[in-house]
């Protein structure tokens, strides 16, 4: 556990982009061998945009590394945070690091951008996606990315979270955000086993349907606990399943990098079920 913890706390990048590159290339190859649906879509063409905002999000933590990286030696030396007030043995320090980093820089930055609008705008982009697949994990508009930066800091500040464990964490967030876009078909047993611990491919599958209320459904990144206990645990059958927005049917718009990245900057449309307050 030691050794797990102190090559985290030095990983290298290149170490971390061979975990990422390994992460798409496998999920990649299962959807080959056990799609969940048969897309009618050229594979390279709509992992295109997804690759360049997954590179965006790759620019923006690797220029804002700096911070996290203070925040994390700033609480470890002052004692502050949740981790740094409790006596636990390391396996457990870990695992509740695990969970405080899901719970505020993963579900609390995913719910928030869903409920205040102009940071739906910039998240907006990744629900764009037609084709859900294992590319579709990190397209992320480069401001979501420095909003989930903030959390993520944010996380670490009021979880006391040592780098080793902000790093493990990132890594593994990769690996599973892959997995449960991934468009692959497990199992629906297993699938409802592991729905009890971690966020499957179908309970993730439900947040991209194309319209409300599902779309403000299942925000969870690694672990489903935290939207079990808030209450924004849905089902859905896979059959019923649409991807997209119902604001931007547009398919071809939706691979277009220049038209994504305006969205933001662009005029609110309204989705069919009351989302904001107009
Ligand atoms: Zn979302």
């Amino acid at each position: 556990m030691e050794t797990l913890i102190a090559y985290f706390e030095t990983i290298p990048s290149s170490h971390r982009s061979i975990i990422l590159i390994s992460g798409i290339t496998f999920f990649w190859l299962l959807e080959y061998g056990v799609p969940l649906f048969k897309f009618n879509y050229k594979k390279f063409k709509h992992a295109r945009p997804n690759i360049f905002f997954t590179l965006t999000t790759i620019i923006v933590n690797f220029v804002l590394a700096f911070i996290l990286l203070k925040t994390s030696d700033w609480v470890v030396v002052h004692n502050f945070g949740v981790l740094q007030w409790l006596e636990m043995p390391l396996w457990a320090t870990i695992l509740v690091g695990l969970l405080l980093l899901d719970l505020i820089g993963a579900w609390l930055a995913h719910w928030v951008q869903h409920k205040i609008k102009p940071l739906w705008m910039f998240h907006l982009i990744h629900h764009t996606d037609n084709h859900v697949d294992t590319t579709t994990a990190n397209r992320h508009h480069p401001g979501e990315s420095v909003v989930r930066f903030v959390f993520t800091t944010l996380g670490v500040f009021i979880g006391g979270v040592p780098i080793g464990i902000v790093l493990l964490y990132q890594s593994l967030s990769v690996v599973f955000s892959q997995f449960n876009h991934a468009n692959i078909k497990l199992p629906k047993k297993l699938d409802t086993v592991i729905s009890w611990i971690i966020v499957s491919p179908d309970m993730h599958k439900v947040h991209h349907h194309y319209v409300l209320p599902y779309t403000d459904t299942n925000y969870g990144n690694i672990f489903s606990v935290w939207d079990r206990f808030f209450g924004t645990f849905s089902k859905m059958r896979n059959e019923d399943l649409i991807y997209g927005v119902d604001t931007y049917p547009d398919v071809d718009s939706n691979t277009h990098i220049g038209k994504l990245l305006k969205i933001p900057f662009s005029r609110y449309r309204a989705p069919k079920g009351a989302k904001f307050e107009q």
